[in-house]
């Protein structure tokens, strides 16, 4: 990347599903959601393959942001995981592509087995159950965020195919219409050379940033009704066990591995699985409480959720914004007094 380069690459939110397709595409969150229940509750098969596929699609997504950001023209900008709001739900969007002529929306894809376009499905080449056509979920994508800009701009979208190998095959329809990863760097010079000055991106991406929604209380994933049965408590950093012991003031250590924590930070960890476990609410001290377990008494828990949370008070009850995320996404960020 040259000096000056205007790359702007915004992670807004996460990837939804939509309740008209019931499509599982809430890809961060409800990764986050499937990681924290695997590790307290045993997953049954469903769950289990709709972790391995948020786990394919996410790796997907950011193959797909790590190999634009190198790509992007000067001045052109990038939005990521976009939710925009449709008369009966909501539309998520992958990615989109903000240059100053026309907005490239993408559907980002990344197979593993072997399809074959037939018949506006994709068929699988080992008895996997076919896939319905990307073609109608990016044109829908794209009609969503043409009307978010009121049709001045132009919009066109694009199926992009991240796998590393070859493993989708259109038998020579629908060209022009997806991208396979090794495309990219074609796509985006073509498209540079024909790019001219009609309006700021910058722009652009506010008129869509203004509309993006961030509801999280519509959403149930899949993998919710497991969540009754998960475990509660501290969970053992290394070894996932649930035989952790307070050891001192301000540490606990594992029954089974040994493993040696601070005290405020195995609650804050926990907090944070809390909070992505009960993505739908905000953070307040009782349930927190319940489910971080008696080992640690409401002072010190209300004494934890003021310093790391950020409080909301309205009339007598307040509660803590709950960050739905995990704690190892900003681990590194986070130090305690009695780190060990
Ligand atoms: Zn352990």
């Amino acid at each position: 990347m040259g000096m000056g380069l205007l790359v702007s690459i915004l992670i807004v939110g996460e990837i939804l599903s939509t309740r008209l397709t019931r499509r599982i595409v809430m890809q961060n969150l409800a990764l986050s959601f499937m990681e924290v229940l695997a590790e307290r509750v045993t997953l049954d098969n469903q769950a289990r393959a709709n972790l391995k596929a948020l786990e394919k699609g996410k790796q997907g997504e950011d193959a797909f942001r790590e190999r634009v950001k190198e790509l992007l023209p000067e001045g052109w900008l990038m939005l990521c995981d976009l939710k925009l709001p449709t008369s009966a739900s909501y539309c998520q969007i992958d990615a989109l592509v903000i240059a100053p002529h026309c907005v490239y929306v993408f559907e980002v894809k990344n197979y593993q087995a072997k399809y074959q376009y037939d018949e506006g499905r994709l068929a699988s080449q080992s008895g996997l159950s076919p896939i319905r056509d990307p073609f109608g979920q990016i044109q829908r994508a794209v009609t969503v965020v043409k009307d978010a800009l009121s049709y001045q701009i132009p919009v066109t979208g694009r199926v992009v195919y991240m796998q590393e190998y070859d493993t989708v095959d259109f038998q020579g329809q629908r060209s022009g219409e997806y991208l396979k990863r090794w495309q990219l760097q074609d796509f985006f010079e073509k498209e540079a050379e024909m790019a001219m000055y009609r309006f700021d991106p910058e722009s652009v991406r506010s008129v869509l940033l203004v509309q993006q929604i961030q509801d999280y209380h519509c959403i149930n994933y899949q993998g919710l009704s497991l969540r009754p049965q998960a475990r509660t408590g501290i969970l053992c950093e290394g070894c996932l066990s649930g035989a952790v012991r307070r050891n001192s003031r301000v540490h606990i250590a594992c029954e089974r591995c040994g493993k040696l924590e601070a005290l405020e930070r195995a609650v804050v960890r926990t907090i944070y699985d809390y909070g992505v476990l009960y993505y739908q609410d905000e953070l307040k001290i009782q349930p927190v409480h319940a489910f971080v377990g008696q080992d640690v008494n409401l002072h010190t828990l209300r004494t934890i959720l003021k310093k790391h949370f950020v409080v909301h008070n309205h009339n007598k009850s307040s509660y803590y914004e709950n960050p739905r995320t995990r704690f190892t996404y900003l681990a590194k960020d986070y130090r305690f007094k009695y780190d060990v």
